[in-house]
C-alpha cells in the first residue's frame, strides 16, 4: 500500500473554526448590547446557540442563510421582549464579518501543503456544511491558492448527494485527483464524519485530529491520531516505513515460493546435490 493522496477536512482541522467563533460571538454580543442596552447578551447568545444547533439554516433552502440566522437572533431577542429584525440582521452580519476577517490557516499549514505538493502528494479538501457558508470560509482563507481540488458537502446536497461520512463524496474526490481509495487517507477532527467516512469509503486509513486529547473511542477507530494537522508529515513517514516493510515481506515470500516451486518441479537442483550425483573418478 502506497499512500500518495491526502484528503483534508476544513473546519477545526486546517482552520481552527471554533477558536474564530469565540471573538465573533463576542463582537456580535457587544453590538447587541450597544443597540439594545437592556438586553442580557449572555442569555441571548445561549438562546441563539440552542436554535442554531437545531436548525443552522433553512432546511428547504428558501431563506438565505444570513437572513435565516438573523431570524434566530431575533427569536433569541424576542425571549426578552426585545425583538428587532433590523438589529438582528446587523448582529448576524457583524458575526460573519468578524469571523471572515480572522478566518485563517492553522500556523504552518500553507508551508506543509507546499512540501506535500513538492513530494508529489495529491490533495483535496472535503468539507461539510452549508454551501454558501463553506464557500465564504474557503474564500476567506484563500483555499484555492494552495488547494487544486475542493469538494463542498453543501454543493453535494444541492445536487441530491449525501456529504461526509458517505462513501460517495470520498469516491468523487478519488475520481477528481485520479487515485484509488486504497492509496488515499483522510485527515479530520470529526469521528462521525471524517474517520467513519474514511472507513465507509475503504480508504487506506484515517488521521484523527484530536486537539483536546479526547479519549479514544471504541469505534470508529482512526488509523493514526495527531493533536494538530501539521504533525501529518510524521504520520506519512511512518506510513512510508510501513509500506517498505510490506514490500520487503512480499519479495521474501515471492522468493521462497519460487524456490519451493522449482524444487518441487525438479527444475532446480541445489549445487550440493549435483556434486553428490556426479560419479566419483575413484570408483570402479
Ligand atoms: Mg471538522
Amino acid at each position: 500500500m502506497v499512500v500518495d493522496t491526502i484528503f483534508f477536512d476544513l473546519d477545526d482541522t486546517l482552520v481552527l473554526t471554533s477558536d474564530h467563533d469565540k471573538p465573533s460571538f463576542a463582537a456580535a454580543c457587544a453590538l447587541a448590547k450597544e443597540r439594545k442596552p437592556a438586553i442580557d447578551d449572555v442569555a441571548m447568545l445561549a438562546a441563539f446557540k440552542k436554535r442554531f444547533s437545531a436548525t443552522p439554516w433553512d432546511p428547504d433552502y428558501k431563506v438565505e442563510v444570513a437572513q435565516w440566522r438573523a431570524n434566530l437572533w431575533n427569536e433569541a431577542m424576542q425571549e426578552q421582549g426585545l425583538a428587532d429584525p433590523d438589529v438582528a440582521l446587523e448582529i448576524q452580519n457583524c458575526f460573519d464579518q468578524t469571523r471572515m476577517g480572522i478566518f485563517t490557516w492553522v500556523e504552518g499549514v500553507p508551508e506543509m501543503i507546499a512540501q506535500l505538493k513538492a513530494a508529489n502528494y495529491k490533495m483535496c479538501i472535503i468539507t461539510n456544511g452549508h454551501h454558501k457558508v463553506q464557500h465564504d470560509k474557503l474564500d476567506a482563507c484563500k483555499a484555492a491558492d494552495i488547494f487544486e481540488h475542493i469538494i463542498v458537502g453543501g454543493d453535494e446536497v444541492l445536487e441530491g448527494n449525501p456529504e461526509k461520512p458517505a462513501a460517495s463524496i470520498f469516491l468523487k474526490a478519488c475520481q477528481m485527483v485520479r487515485c484509488t481509495p486504497e492509496n488515499a487517507i483522510h485527515v479530520g477532527d470529526s469521528l462521525s464524519s471524517d474517520i467513519q467516512g474514511a472507513i465507509n469509503a475503504s480508504l487506506a486509513g484515517s488521521v484523527w485530529v484530536n486537539r483536546k486529547n479526547a479519549e479514544a473511542p471504541e469505534a470508529p477507530v482512526p488509523t493514526y491520531t495527531v493533536q494538530v494537522v501539521t504533525e501529518l508529515p510524521e504520520v506519512l513517514a511512518k506510513l512510508r516505513g510501513k509500506s517498505k516493510v510490506q514490500l520487503a515481506m512480499v519479495v521474501v515470500v515471492a522468493v521462497l515460493f519460487l524456490v519451493k516451486f522449482r524444487l518441487s518441479e525438479g527444475l532446480w537442483t541445489p549445487h550440493f546435490s549435483r556434486r553428490q550425483k556426479k560419479p566419483s573418478p575413484f570408483r570402479g
